[in-house]
C-alpha cells in the first residue's frame, strides 16, 4: 500500500481542475518524491497552455456569478471548507509533512492555519467595511466600498504548500473573488488534495465550476498567470528573484502584485535578555522546518557581555538536535526538500568559510540507514562579519550566522543592513530596548517581536515585509483590501449640482 491509499487523502491525482471538474494534464508529467525516504509518492499531469486558457475562462465566467453571492453566503461556504479541513486534518497534515519534509506537529499545523484563517473569513465576510465622509457640497452623500477584483493568481512556494494558499484563497473567496492556484512544484500532491477537499464543499453548495481553479506546472504556469492581463491581482510567494520576474510582468500591464518573498531574518539578545528562553526561542527558529521557513532565524546579533557565554549554549544545544523523518515525533530536525537545496547549503558553507567565516558547530550531509534520500543535512553555526555577502543571502537551509554587537544601535543597524526585511527580533527584558527595537528607529522589518523568535506568525496580524521581501501583507488584519477595489460614490439628492472646491460653471 503507497502514503496516498493508507491516508486516503488523494482520490484522484489531476493537477488541473476548475473545481469538481477535472482537465487531463496535457503538459509535462511531473514526479511528486519524499524528502523523507527518496520514495516517489506519484506523478502529477501539468496543465497545456490551451488547458490553462479553458481555466481562465471557467474562472471568468464564475467571477460574473460568484460577485452576485451575497458575502455572508460566500463566507458560509468558507466555513464549511473550514469544517472540512478540520475533518481532513490528520491525513492532510501527514501529507504535508511526507511530502515537503516538516515535522508531522507542523505539518498539522500548516493545515490548523487553514482553519485559522477560514474562521477568520467567515467573521470577514460580514464586514468588508467602507467609510463614509462628509461632503463639502450640500445634500451631498460621499462614501466608498469595496468590490471584488475578478481572477485572483495564487503562485506558492514549497515549504508552506497548503497555508499560503488558504491565506490568499479564503479571503479572496469572501471578498467575491475567484481563485487560480499555481502551486510549487516540489509539492503538487498537497495541492491537488486541497483543491478536491475544497471542490467538494463547492459542489455541494451550487458554486459554480470556475471559483477554484488548480493549474499545477513549472514556473512557466506562474510567468502566464503573471502576464495575463485578464488576472489583476498575482498573489506571489517565493524567491526574491521569482518576485522580480513577477512584479515586472504584472506592472508592464498594469496589474496588481502581492508579493511575500525571502526573509533575512536576525534576533538581537541583548545583555539583559533571558538567556534560557532566547535559547528555545532561536534554536527553534534557526534549526526547526530544517531552516526552510521564509522566518527561520538566519542572524544572532549578540551582546559581546554574553556573546561567549550564548555561543556555548547554542553549541550545546545544537548537540542534542536529533536529525531524522519528520514524521517521527523524537526528531527535531527534517530534511532539505531536495537535492537542489542540498548543494546550494553546501555552497553556502564554502562561501562562508571562503568570506572569513568560522564554523563553531559544523554543517554537513547526513548518510546511511534512515538518511537514503540524500537530503539530511546537519544544522550548524558560523561566526562572521556582519557584512560577508554570504550572510547578505538568504539560503534556504539550517545555517546560523552569529555576530557580536556593543550597542543597541550597532545592532539595529545590522539587523537592518541586508536587502530583506521580513521578520526580526529581540530578546530583552528592559523596557526601553525593546520600545526602540519597535519604534520608527527600530527594525524596519515587516514583522518586529519581542521576547519570541522570528518564527510563527499567528493569522491575525498582517504578514509580510519590505524591500526584497516585496512589501505585500497577506492573512490578518486588513490584508483583505488588496483583494478588493474601493470605489469612492458620490450622490447627490438636492436639486442643484454645485460643483466641487466652489468652481462656478454657469450657461
Ligand atoms: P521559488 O521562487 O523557487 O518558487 C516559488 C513559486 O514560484 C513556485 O510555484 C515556482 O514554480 C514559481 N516561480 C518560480 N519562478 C517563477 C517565475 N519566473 N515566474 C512565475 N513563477 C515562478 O521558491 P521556493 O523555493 O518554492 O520557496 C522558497 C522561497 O520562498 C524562499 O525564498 C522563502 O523565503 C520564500 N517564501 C516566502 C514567504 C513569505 O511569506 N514571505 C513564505 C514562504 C516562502
Amino acid at each position: 500500500m503507497n502514503f496516498l491509499q493508507e491516508t486516503g487523502i488523494l482520490t484522484e491525482q489531476s493537477g488541473v481542475s476548475t473545481g469538481s471538474r477535472r482537465l487531463t494534464g496535457e503538459g509535462a508529467n511531473f514526479a511528486s518524491h519524499s524528502p523523507v525516504d527518496g520514495k516517489l509518492i506519484a506523478s502529477v499531469a501539468s496543465a497545456s497552455r490551451a488547458e490553462y486558457e479553458q481555466v481562465i475562462k471557467s474562472a471568468e465566467a464564475a467571477f460574473k456569478q460568484w460577485r452576485q453571492v451575497p458575502a455572508p453566503r460566500r463566507g458560509e461556504v468558507v466555513r464549511q471548507i473550514g469544517d472540512a479541513l478540520r475533518e481532513k486534518k490528520q491525513a492532510l497534515g501527514m501529507l504535508v509533512s511526507y511530502e515537503m519534509g516538516k515535522s508531522l506537529q507542523e505539518g498539522l499545523g500548516e493545515v490548523q492555519e487553514m482553519i485559522d484563517i477560514c474562521d477568520f473569513a467567515v467573521g470577514l465576510s460580514r464586514q468588508l467595511y467602507g467609510l463614509t465622509m462628509h461632503s463639502e457640497r450640500p445634500q451631498h452623500r460621499m462614501y466608498e466600498q469595496w468590490h471584488p477584483l475578478g481572477i485572483v493568481g495564487v503562485i506558492s512556494a514549497f515549504n508552506f504548500p497548503v497555508a499560503v494558499w488558504s491565506w490568499n484563497a479564503m479571503i479572496a473567496w469572501v471578498c467575491g473573488n475567484v481563485c487560480v492556484w499555481k502551486p510549487s512544484e516540489k509539492a503538487p500532491l498537497s495541492a491537488v488534495a486541497c483543491q478536491q477537499i475544497a471542490a467538494e464543499v463547492f459542489a455541494k453548495n451550487d458554486v459554480p465550476e470556475g471559483v477554484s481553479c488548480l493549474v499545477t506546472g513549472g514556473r512557466e504556469i506562474g510567468a502566464w498567470l503573471a502576464e495575463d492581463v485578464r488576472v489583476p491581482l498575482v498573489s506571489a510567494t517565493g524567491s526574491s528573484r521569482m518576485g522580480q520576474s513577477v512584479a515586472t510582468a504584472v506592472a508592464a500591464r498594469f496589474g496588481r502584485s502581492l508579493l511575500e518573498l525571502g526573509g533575512n531574518n536576525a534576533v538581537i539578545i541583548s545583555k539583559d535578555a533571558d538567556l534560557e528562553m532566547a535559547l528555545v526561542g532561536t534554536v527553534f527558529g534557526a534549526a526547526g522546518t530544517a531552516g526552510q521557513r521564509c522566518t527561520t532565524t538566519r542572524r544572532l546579533i549578540i551582546h559581546k557581555e554574553v556573546y561567549e557565554r550564548f555561543r556555548d549554549k547554542l553549541k550545546k544545544a545544537y548537540g542534542q538536535l536529533r536529525i531524522g523523518n519528520p514524521l517521527d515525533e523524537q526528531n527535531h530536525v527534517g530534511p532539505l526538500i531536495d537535492k537542489g537545496a542540498v548543494e546550494a547549503y553546501l555552497q553556502a558553507i564554502a562561501a562562508c568559510k571562503a568570506q572569513g567565516g568560522r564554523f563553531v558547530v559544523d554543517g554537513g550531509v547526513l548518510e546511511g540507514p534512515g538518511y537514503e534520500s540524500g537530503c539530511y543535512v546537519k544544522p550548524c553555526i558560523a561566526e562572521v562579519e556582519p557584512g560577508f555577502p554570504i550572510v547578505q543571502t538568504e539560503t534556504f537551509a539550517p545555517i546560523l550566522y552569529i555576530m557580536p554587537y556593543a550597542t543597541l544601535d550597532e545592532a539595529i543597524a545590522i539587523q537592518n543592513n541586508v536587502p530583506q526585511g521580513l521578520s526580526s527580533a529581540i530578546m530583552t527584558l528592559n523596557l526601553r530596548e525593546a520600545e526602540l527595537f519597535l519604534s520608527a528607529a527600530g527594525s524596519d522589518c515587516g514583522i518586529a517581536n519581542v521576547n519570541i523568535g522570528t518564527s510563527g506568525a499567528e493569522i491575525g496580524g498582517a504578514f509580510g515585509g519590505e524591500k526584497e521581501t516585496g512589501g505585500g501583507r497577506e492573512s490578518g488584519s486588513d490584508a483583505w483590501k488588496a483583494y478588493m477595489r474601493r470605489q469612492t460614490n458620490t450622490i447627490n439628492y438636492g436639486n442643484r449640482l454645485p460643483l466641487a472646491q466652489g468652481i462656478k460653471f454657469d450657461l
